[in-house]
């Protein structure tokens, strides 16, 4: 099973951006780190407005600038740091995928542009005391779907 850990860094990034946010649906990219045998840690998100941009391909490339900052920040180690999926918040609703989230991650997953192995949903939200909750699931490319746990240590 896979795990993917979210160091306190990141945790304080999606805290800040759901709170912003209010109701308001957001989303991004996840980079991450693998650290270990099915083991990856988040070392940056983007994040956007819901519904403003359409399609997976159109988000990547509003992120291409800060990927490219990121890239060359860890010294382009392109096996070591990568894509590893996506992020959306659900305000109003539990924080599992949706059967329109699992068709679009399953596209993405099958997409020969993105060439993934896997692909990974990170589902945020706040508690009502504000605590952060998160789901993560992880889709294979050919249809299969998986859940996966979130590490909260480093
Ligand atoms: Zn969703």
């Amino acid at each position: 099973m896979l795990t993917l850990i979210l160091p306190p860094d990141i945790q304080a990034k999606l805290h800040a951006a759901l709170r912003s946010a209010g109701k308001r649906e957001i989303g991004g990219v996840l980079m991450a780190e693998h650290v270990g045998p099915n083991r990856f840690e988040v070392m940056d998100i983007t994040v956007h407005k819901r519904g403003t941009i359409a399609s997976f391909v159109r988000r990547i490339e509003d992120a291409l600038g800060r990927l490219q900052v990121f890239f060359s920040s860890t010294g382009k180690q392109y096996s070591k740091f990568n894509y590893i999926g996506e992020w959306h918040s659900h305000p109003m609703f539990a924080a599992e995928p949706s059967r329109t989230d699992d068709i679009s991650m399953h596209q993405i997953a099958d997409d020969p542009k993105v060439g993934a192995n896997f692909v990974v949903l990170l589902i945020v939200k706040l508690d009502s005391s504000g605590a952060l909750i998160a789901g993560v699931n992880t889709y294979l490319p050919g249809g299969a779907k998986h859940q996966s746990s979130v590490g909260y240590v480093s």
